[in-house]
């Protein structure tokens, strides 16, 4: 423990954040650093537990808490502490590939089983580690690691997202020859064209591009498996293949058919349409104007933007529709709202079921006056033009009847809507790749294994990330990658020692 009384002296402090008013004219990332001297208190918040909770990925009442890397994090605590960056950094880095997304992204799972949680505010532990990740970037603590002996083995890893990006790293380091395919013009999957850039700058995927690359791992872009190259080429080239190909079968809306042209919009698409345009053209200062000028991009400006899901996605959606300058904003959830604190039958260290304001609802509260949720409801049709253009929408009240969500009768309510975007979840992935491979998939629509498992019903062919447990966060499948590498490891040598 870096200081016995850290916890009962220090109260906690959270990265700074850029206030909207500012943020909302540019699509960089909000939060900055806090001083040094602080962020050496808030490793001293850390109590060291015996058993530490904050490493242990716990599934409690159907949800999981603490992190499922089990990172160090009281070990890493204690030396932020002892101002020891580097070995702070070492033991970072030896559960966690890629704690710069992370880092940025994940809703620490941690941080929800951190004991000082329990009656007070629990260590940042977020926030710390991706202090750890940046200093040992600035201060030059990661160099290039090439393996001194390569295996022979080759391995073709499917898909570049956080999963994939795990396999190929855990793989490459070590000593196989790894080669990824990605069916993108750039890596980073869901990190790159999900995310918005406010959330998680992609330079910092191309930096961490460039070291794997400096480290042996070949990328090929714009390849897209199954149509492009197929398995057979693949599996006469390769000892093993590694599926990662995502989730991307997004859940669509009865009666409201994504086509783009008609005004609605798969979330993904349209959030990656502006990380496209972000990064085609002179980065740092470009405005939505210029935005629209380059084309191929879809526009929020001076709409009346309705948003289907409340998750990540619509909130993402939120706060870049906010930046676009859309004329209003709504975000409809078909769940009631959730409580603002904990209830009793949720008490920690279970995953607090409660309200969460993200930064796409504080900056539409900003810009439009109020928050942009509406709970329990949704979309129950949409009225066009003569162009068959979107022009309105009428939305419903929902309730469970007999466990069943029904629309209320006379709830209806019209709202001018020129954009509807749809962030209802995911059902699986796409058929093509497995169908191709001839691997078996899941009642679910995801690649099918022995449960914790990640080999597939075709020999030398294994899965991991959303694509073998459906849709889920970043650290499931850095955490999927690292174990998935494992075992083909094992499948290669016989044995495995990772
Ligand atoms: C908008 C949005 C915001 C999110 N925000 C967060 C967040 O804040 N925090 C968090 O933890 N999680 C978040 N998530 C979830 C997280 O991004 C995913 O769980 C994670 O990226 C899954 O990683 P993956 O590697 O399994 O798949 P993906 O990231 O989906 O990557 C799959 C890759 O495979 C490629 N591919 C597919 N088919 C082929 C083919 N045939 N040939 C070649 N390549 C192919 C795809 O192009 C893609 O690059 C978010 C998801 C979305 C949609
Ligand atoms: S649970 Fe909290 S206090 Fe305990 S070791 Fe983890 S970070 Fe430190």
């Amino acid at each position: 423990m870096g200081k016995a009384t850290g916890f009962m002296e220090y109260e906690r402090k959270e990265n700074l954040r850029i206030p909207p008013k500012e943020r909302i004219n540019n699509f960089r990332e909000f939060y900055k650093d806090i001083p040094v001297e602080e962020r050496r208190r808030q490793g001293a918040r850390c109590m060291d537990c015996g058993v530490p909770f904050c490493q242990s990925a716990m599934a409690l009442d159907g949800m999981v808490t603490g992190c499922p890397l089990h990172n160090l994090i009281p070990e890493w605590n204690e030396q932020i502490y002892k101002e020891n960056d580097r070995q702070a950094f070492m033991r970072l880095n030896k559960t966690s590939n890629f704690p710069e997304f992370t880092g940025r992204v994940c809703p620490a799972l941690c941080e929800k089983a951190c004991i000082n949680g329990e009656h007070g505010n629990p260590v940042t532990i977020h926030d710390n580690e991706r202090y750890i990740i940046e200093q040992a970037y600035a201060k030059g603590y990661i160099k290039p690691v090439v393996p001194q002996v390569r295996s022979g083995k080759r391995v073709a890893v499917i898909g570049s997202g956080p999963s994939g990006l795990a396999v190929a790293d855990t793989l490459n380091h070590r000593g196989h020859n790894v080669e990824v395919y990605e069916r993108e013009d750039r890596i980073g999957g869901l990190l790159m064209y999900g995310i918005p850039n406010m959330k998680l700058d992609k330079s910092v995927i191309a930096r961490r591009q460039k070291l794997m690359e400096e480290e042996g791992v070949v990328f090929h872009t714009g390849v897209n498996v199954g149509v492009d190259v197929t398995a057979p080429d693949l599996l006469k080239k390769f000892d093993a293949v590694v599926l990662c190909c995502g989730a991307k079968n997004a859940r669509g809306l009865n009666g409201l058919e994504a086509k783009g042209d008609n005004g609605i919009w798969f979330a993904v698409d349209f959030l990656k349409s502006t990380t496209k345009a972000l990064l085609n053209g002179p980065f740092d200062e470009k405005s939505v104007e210029e935005l629209e000028k380059n084309g191929g991009f879809v526009s929020a400006k001076g709409k009346h933007v309705v948003i289907v899901g409340g998750g990540d996605t619509g909130n993402d959606c939120i706060g870049t529709c906010v930046r676009h300058g859309a004329a209003s904003v709504t975000a409809l959830e078909m769940m009631p709202q959730p409580p603002k604190e904990r209830k009793a039958s949720n008490p920690w260290p279970q995953w607090p079921k409660v309200l969460k304001t993200d930064y796409g609802h504080e900056e539409a509260a900003y810009v439009y006056g109020s928050d942009p949720r509406i709970f329990e409801t949704t979309v129950k049709e949409g009225h066009y033009d003569k162009a068959g253009h979107l022009k309105e929408i009428v939305i419903s009240k929902v309730a469970f009847k007999d466990g069943k969500l029904e629309l209320v009768e006379g709830s209806e309510q019209t709202l001018p809507c020129e954009l509807l975007l749809i962030a209802a979840g995911f059902v699986g992935c796409e058929k093509y790749v497995p169908d191709n491979f001839g691997v078996n998939l899941s009642n679910r629509n995801t690649v099918l294994t022995e449960a914790d498992h990640f080999a597939t019903s075709v020999k030398g062919v294994f899965t991991a990330g959303d694509m073998h447990r459906g849709q889920s966060l970043v650290v499931w499948g850095v955490a999927e990658g690292r174990a998935c590498a494992r075992e083909v490891d094992e499948y290669l040598m016989g044995y495995s020692n990772l």
